[in-house]
């Protein structure tokens, strides 16, 4: 056996497509130095509600703990589908899903074969581009344009082709905090319909949506409501990303095969997990938690622009998408200036280069997550002037 541990194995071009997660290193040295997290997306607000957590002990206590229905439990089902706008049909329109991320890959991997297309927005969330490439489809970027994050109408049609199979929103937006407004959802209602593709729209932060905005759900708009998969997530409207709990929408078509695909990716997710949340009725003030998290964006607002970035105000979601180049000149790329900021005030951020897909575009933008405890958020704004004024 000694030559195997030379010879590397083959591996599928699929897999080899896929680079890990680029903040590795960064968040290991962060974790060394007992850094203060705002890289990544993990919230730290709002609290899991006290009586989901009670209600998890009971359903395993109670005898909860082997496979539930692979589609989910109805229950849970029926509480997801009531948020939804319109509501969904929970027999027939939803499927519950190991978070958004299993999700994510069981929209692609039911609408595109390889050598398809599928076209996204650029800068976008990372995992994008990692499923598409297991997927063996091929991405077709739409650039958005700084400062305000907006497509160009032509760029967006240019985009399409015959090959082009679906189309992949992410709305409100990480990392850009961009929401999607029905104009440019009507834009892409047009070419979806003009070149037939499939919709999936990631709408994970959807309690997010700030200074009096609505968030459009792809299922409101006409021409993308019939040919519409929705991910969506239990992980930060309810904060309890570790459980594991996202969803599909799409229609009882749409919805068959996205079943027969779930089935083989996971067959569902923790039994106990989705009773509880069922059972607990997703008691969370949703609009409270919203304007509450109103206020974080407006508190990490200040702070970094006190700083010295340039920033746009995150129209929702949990992230601020800063750009870094007045308070550098231009001196550091943002790698570098995460790893300064982690050495001088112990408060992590994420370098943007790995959200766009040509990386280099993102050497003058950071990624700042504001979901935190208001305190939390506070202690990194004593870091960074206390570090300030004594001159690092
Ligand atoms: N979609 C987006 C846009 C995200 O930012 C995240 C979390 N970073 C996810 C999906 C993952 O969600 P889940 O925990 O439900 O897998």
């Amino acid at each position: 056996m000694a030559h195997s541990t030379t010879r590397r194995p083959h591996v599928s071009s699929r897999a080899a497509a896929l680079r890990g997660n680029s903040l590795s290193d960064l968040l290991l040295l962060a974790r060394e130095r007992g850094a203060i997290d705002l890289a990544l997306g993990i919230p730290g607000y709002p609290e899991p509600a006290g009586d989901i957590i009670e209600a998890a002990h009971e359903a395993m206590r109670s005898g909860h703990n082997q496979y539930a229905h692979p589609s989910g439990d109805l229950l849970l089902r029926e509480r997801i589908a009531a948020t939804l706008r319109p509501p969904a049909d929970p027999e027939t329109e939803l499927t519950v899903t190991v978070g958004a991320t299993e999700a994510l890959c069981v929209a692609l991997l039911s609408t595109v074969d390889p050598g398809d297309e599928v076209v996204l927005l650029d800068p976008g969330y990372e995992q994008f581009s990692a499923a598409i490439a297991l997927s063996g489809a091929t991405p077709r970027y739409v650039p958005l344009h700084a400062p305000d994050w907006r497509f160009d109408p032509a760029e967006l049609a240019a985009a399409f082709s015959p090959r082009t199979r679906a189309v992949l929103l992410n709305s409100p937006a990480n990392p850009t905090g961009r929401v999607l407004t029905r104009q440019e959802l009507g834009q892409i209602a047009e070419l979806a319909e003009r070149w037939d593709t499939t919709v999936i729209c990631d709408e994970v932060y959807s309690s997010y949506v700030f200074d009096g905005r609505d968030l459009t759900s792809v299922t409101e708009v006409p021409g993308l409501a019939e040919r519409s998969i929705v991910v969506g997530s239990l992980s930060k409207n309810y904060a309890i990303s570790g459980w594991r709990l996202g969803f599909l929408r799409a229609d009882p078509a749409r919805t068959e095969t996205l079943r027969r695909v779930h089935e083989v990716t996971t067959l569902g997710t923790a039994a106990p997990l989705q009773i509880a949340v069922g059972l607990a009725a997703l008691s969370a003030d949703l609009p409270a938690a919203g304007q509450e998290m109103e206020r974080r964006r407006d508190q990490a607002l200040g702070i970094f622009t006190r700083m010295g970035m340039k920033i746009t105000p995150a129209e929702g979601g949990c992230f601020l998408f800063a750009d870094i180049s007045p308070l550098t000149g231009g001196r550091l790329d943002s790698r570098a200036f995460a790893h300064e900021l982690l050495d001088d005030t112990g408060v992590l951020l994420v370098p943007a280069g790995p959200c766009f897909a040509e990386p280099e575009r993102g050497a003058q933008y950071v990624r700042i997550a504001f979901n935190r405890q208001a305190e939390l958020l506070s202690e990194v704004e004593r870091r960074i002037f206390g570090a300030r004024a004594a001159g690092k």
